[in-house]
């Protein structure tokens, strides 16, 4: 579905509570001399800033390690074999690191490092405990600078591209919009260097085959990315209920410019990133486990509270915490499914006690909610007990959420 006309609303980067903005290497990297490009990272970062005043969250995905690392190395320009690009990146993201550290301590904030791999994404655990350091690094105000490990990314496992890279960022940490800075305006309906009937796209509502086919016939100069990867992006994030933006960052302030209307290629979600973290949870087909719950829980959930350890009474079936698990009532049916805090075993001996309790009981200290409310659904009546009595719990599914799911 597209629209071509101009939003009249304020940008949705106006109203985000958390944005994802991804910056490509043909911008950070001056093409002639491979150095980077200060003074447009700067006017960047003075953008990004002003997000942070006005209490925005703010994650910045940023490519060029590759692209800096080339002149120390002496490697001519085009494509490189697997290990020169990640020799490349070995020198590349230290220079880079360094000039994030420095422009940005300059303003009083705090630059962290962050590098993912794909089985970081991919795998439940490391999906997780990625998550939590981001909202860790997030709650206490330092700006994460995100890129992939390119030094040990294998050619079988790697993102390759931090146009889906960045999106994942956007699933992962819920955040509301993502921006993905290249040297492409936007999406076009054909090739505008070579189609003269070729229309600007400035809005998108689905990823259709018409959609598909216009990123096929799209070119882009630089960067592993190019428009398919961008449109793949664009999937990930509508799915996790994620607004995107597709925009040049050539000219200074990009943000800025994005914000005053500058022409860019706006995608809108059906739904918020909660909704569709919701949705994945009461779609999972087979929960891992169970936690069955006394009436006064029960209570609480259907008053929009957090499951507390203190109303369970007692686990079924074996979870690990970031599983999803059905919550039953004391009449034995499904009330509600959500992800637990906590393994089968530690949700075991935390139950029927009080959250100030955990840490000693446990030995570490952990989430006050069993399952927190932004974690839960509660079903709908008439939805029937999920797991017999004697259930043989579902083997729990190891791999991280699909690409295309929302989490
Ligand atoms: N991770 C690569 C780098 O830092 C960039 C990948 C891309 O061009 O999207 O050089």
């Amino acid at each position: 579905m597209v629209g071509r006309k101009a939003l009249r609303t304020a940008t949705p980067l106006a109203s985000a509570r958390r944005i994802v903005v991804k910056v490509g290497s043909a911008l950070l990297v001056e093409g002639d001399s491979g150095r980077l490009n200060r003074t447009w990272l700067k006017a960047l970062l003075a953008d990004l800033l002003r997000l942070r005043r006005r209490g925005q969250q703010v994650l910045l995905v940023s490519s060029g390690a590759v692209a800096l690392g080339r002149r120390p190395l002496d490697l001519t320009p085009g494509p490189l074999r697997l290990p020169e690009s990640q020799a490349a990146a070995a020198v590349g993201q230290i220079r880079l690191a360094h000039a994030y550290k420095e422009l940005l301590e300059e303003a009083g904030v705090t630059v962290a490092q962050v590098l993912l791999t794909l089985e970081d994404s991919e795998q439940r655990t490391r999906y997780l405990n990625a998550r939590a350091t981001l909202e860790a690094l997030l709650k206490v105000g330092a700006l994460p600078v995100i890129n992939e490990n390119d030094t040990v990314a294998t050619a079988e496992l790697r993102y390759g591209d931090n146009d889906r890279l960045a999106a994942r960022v956007a699933q992962m940490t819920s955040a509301d919009c993502l921006v993905l800075l290249s040297d492409v305006e936007g999406l076009f309906t054909a090739d505008p260097n070579r189609d003269p009937k070729a229309c600007f796209v400035e809005r998108v509502l689905q990823i259709t085959p018409e959609i598909e086919a216009m990123a096929g016939r799209a070119s882009s100069t630089h960067g592993s990315g190019g428009m398919a990867t961008k449109i793949a992006a664009a999937r990930f994030a509508l799915s996790a209920g994620c607004h995107m933006c597709i925009a040049s960052g050539h000219p200074r302030h990009p943000l800025r410019r994005i914000e005053s209307g500058a022409r860019c290629t706006w995608f809108i979600p059906a739904s918020t990133p909660l909704a569709a973290r919701k949705q994945w949870i009461a779609g999972t087909l087979r929960p891992a486990g169970a936690l069955h719950i006394d009436a006064g829980a029960l209570r609480a959930l259907r008053s929009g509270k957090s499951l507390l350890p203190a109303g369970v009474t007692r686990t079924l079936g074996r979870f690990d915490s970031g599983d999803t698990v059905s919550v039953i009532a004391p009449d034995g049916a499904e009330v509600a499914r959500g992800i637990a805090a906590y393994s089968d075993d530690d949700a075991a001996r935390i139950l029927g006690r009080q959250s100030s309790e955990i840490e000693s009981l446990l030995g570490f200290r952990g989430p006050d909610e069993l399952i927190h409310r932004d974690d839960l659904v509660i079903l709908p009546h008439e939805r029937g007990p999920a797991l017999p009595e004697t259930a043989a719990p579902a083997v729990p599914d190891q791999s991280g959420p699909a690409l295309s799911g929302a989490v």
